[in-house]
């Protein structure tokens, strides 16, 4: 069976076939949810069983030795158009939607969804990053999706639905898509060979909040450096404010990237912070039992008031303060709060 690389998405997978077997397939789909989760995968597969020359449509399979099997597993499908944001851009160009200004509306994904069919009997498009498409590009989508070609299929992949124009919202069905259960995320880490031990593994998918995606970015060695290291600073009763926002900042520095890339790694390390803190919490509050509360109330006022500043600073940091600002803001309270000058 095709869909047994996918982990997840079992109920998205009933209702294509339903819409399939009752010939009730919407022309165009937006796919919602966090990025890394398998929703191009889903399209791609979608695409695969109803372009499969072997199996019919309405067991929504793929035979994966066929013809257009093989294209779609090379990615040479004629019949599918697959467009999204470019590398390093912030938006999805109207030229990949319309054609260029020299060609326009003679050649883009529009164009080339409206045309026969090479070999299959319909043409299927995706548009990966659908949310950073312009109001132009938006709008130039508007006409195919209120006259599409027959039996053409569009699908939009966004993570969020409001990052949609109402405009096209109001065109297309959506299907909601909810992040991984981590041990599908941990399985896929040791599928695809990022680590070998499954603890870390885990370890990872835990903190990876369903997305494969941020599993991989959590497992790039500067990123697990900068996890370890905050690990470290944070067991030390004593925490110079000063000293460990310069470390993390020249972690985060060379991890690189563009100042949003930057600001993403800077969102890691307190994320990580406050991982380590509730770690500790946990530990006090399992381990210990309610010995703990009785040898060290304080400890535990204290790491609850340490959370919440580091929560504090990734609101901070969601409102586009600086990063160093942010982070030995951050580190100075935490230190404050450790040393007794703040109520905890
Ligand atoms: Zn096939």
């Amino acid at each position: 069976m095709i869909w047994d690389g996918l982990r997840g998405h079992d109920r998205q997978r009933t209702q294509f076939a339903q819409a399939v077997r009752r010939e009730r397939t919407a022309h165009a789909y937006l796919f919602v949810g966090p990025e890394g989760i398998g929703k191009q995968r889903f399209a791609r597969l979608l695409a695969q069983c109803l372009f499969c020359a072997r199996i019919p449509n309405e067991q929504l399979d793929a035979c994966g030795e066929c013809a257009p099997c093989v294209q779609m597993q090379a990615g040479t499908h004629p019949d599918l158009i697959r467009i999204a944001r470019p590398e390093g851009k912030r938006e999805l160009p109207v030229d990949l939607i319309i054609g260029s200004s020299e060609r326009r509306g003679r050649e883009g994904l529009c164009h080339e969804l409206a045309l026969r069919p090479m070999t299959a009997d319909r043409r299927i498009a995706i548009i990966d990053d659908a949310q950073t498409m312009n109001a132009a590009s938006a709008n130039a989508l508007l006409k195919t999706l209120e006259e599409p070609a027959p039996g053409s299929i569009l699908i939009l992949l966004t993570p969020t639905i409001d990052a949609m124009l109402p405009t096209i919202q109001s065109r297309c069905q959506p299907v909601m898509f909810a992040p991984l259960a981590d041990e599908d995320v941990a399985a896929l880490i040791l599928k695809q060979q990022w680590v070998s031990d499954e603890p870390t593994a885990r370890e990872t998918a835990r903190l990876a909040g369903g997305s494969l995606l941020t599993a991989r970015q959590l497992l790039q060695p500067p990123l697990r450096k900068l996890r370890d290291h905050l690990f470290k600073v944070l067991k030390q009763p004593a925490l110079d404010p000063f000293a460990a926002s310069a470390a993390v900042l020249a972690i985060i520095d060379e991890l690189g990237g563009d100042s949003s890339v930057q600001r993403l790694h800077a969102g890691w390390a307190i994320r990580f912070c406050v991982e380590s803190l509730r770690i500790r919490l946990r530990e006090l509050s399992t381990a210990a039992g309610s010995d703990a509360f009785a040898t060290d109330p304080f400890l535990i006022d204290s790491l609850a008031a340490q959370l919440e500043r580091c929560l504090d600073a990734e609101i901070h940091l969601q409102r586009s303060m600086p990063i160093p600002l942010c982070l030995e803001g951050m580190f100075d309270g935490l230190s404050r709060i450790r040393r007794g000058l703040v109520q905890a």
